[in-house]
């Protein structure tokens, strides 16, 4: 059986897997990342592809980049979880496997593995809309993963929904995008903002003011409970990603919309929220034929796209 290697980086970990053309995961592992030295990371991967198997690192690779990626020159342009700005990754990963490797948005890799593999399973038309550290949408429309001129395409996080010189700053360096407002990474300072607008917290109380200890989990089971800083935050993000979805729904027509993500597993409440506002900002005809479900992958879904991905042509 021809096999193909998945690669996931993350800003913390890095997984690889075997993958079967039908998308079946052979052997997978991982490591941690102890820098994030571009030449450090390239080596690490390459350790961890030869640990799946001796022969691996000549297989066909793909690998999946939390980062806007400039796809056809294999250069990072901004990876905000790695700390790296125009990194000719692609370049590098070749000279140290000896023939080209796929970069590929981690969100893209995720879809693919979801479309062909998972939640949309059977459809031509699937949307992935996660939220974790940051805030990411891939699209498979008519079958295609949409990538754009330059692979840059369905940037979500990165759509701006206040202004780009007053909003707030972005990860990715610019101010005013809808990831700054929404992603697990700006939960603690939002959560402050929304306390300094009038909202009392006990969430705030009971971290005894560390911000550290606020995440996700912890005020979904405040909102739960009722506290008005978590609720009025729940229902500011629940709106915003709710809008952004419908938008999103409304410009690509899916038959599936896959909502995933650290923040939106632990938060059910915040899925209520944004599939609810969803609903109600989707243009009619296209709201009539979607269906909205969780991940079927898990976290499996980046590496098996990523070797789906790698198997083509
Ligand atoms: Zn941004």
């Amino acid at each position: 059986m021809k096999l193909a290697v998945g690669v996931d980086l993350g800003g913390s970990t890095i997984r690889a897997a075997l993958i079967a053309p039908d998308g079946q995961v052979v052997r997978s592992e991982r490591l941690v990342l102890t820098g994030r030295e571009p030449e450090a990371v390239v080596a690490r991967v390459l350790e961890l592809v030869r640990r799946l198997d001796p022969a691996a690192p000549s297989m066909p690779l793909a690998m999946g980049v939390a980062a806007q990626l400039w796809v056809r020159t294999g250069v990072v342009a901004v990876g905000p979880n790695l700390g790296w700005f125009d990194v000719p990754l692609g370049a590098m990963l070749a000279e140290a496997f000896g023939h080209p490797v796929r970069l590929v948005n981690d969100l893209d890799a995720i879809t693919v593995g979801e479309a062909r593999r998972g939640a949309g399973r059977g459809e031509r038309d699937v949307l992935c809309l996660f939220v974790g550290t940051g805030v990411g949408l891939g699209a498979v429309v008519q079958g295609l993963l949409i990538e754009g001129a330059d692979g840059l395409a369905t940037e979500l996080g990165h759509t701006k929904i206040e202004s780009p010189t007053t909003g707030r700053p972005c990860g990715c360096g610019e101010r005013g995008c809808l990831e700054a407002y929404t992603s697990g990474r700006h939960l603690p300072e939002r959560l402050v903002e929304i306390h300094g607008s009038g909202f009392a917290s006990s969430l705030l109380a009971a971290a005894g003011g560390d911000l550290g200890k606020v995440n996700a989990l912890t005020i979904e089971q405040a909102a739960l409970a009722g506290d008005p800083a978590a609720v009025a935050l729940w229902n500011d993000i629940g709106e915003k990603l709710g809008i952004a979805a419908a938008n999103t729904v409304t410009l690509f027509n899916p038959r599936v919309l896959v909502l995933g993500g650290g923040v939106l597993t632990m938060a059910p409440s915040l899925v209520q929220r944004v599939t609810s506002v969803m609903k109600a900002y989707t243009a009619r005809p296209a709201l009539s034929k979607v269906e909205v479900r969780g991940t079927e992958l898990g976290d499996q879904a980046g590496l098996v796209g990523a070797g789906l991905i790698a198997h083509e042509p």
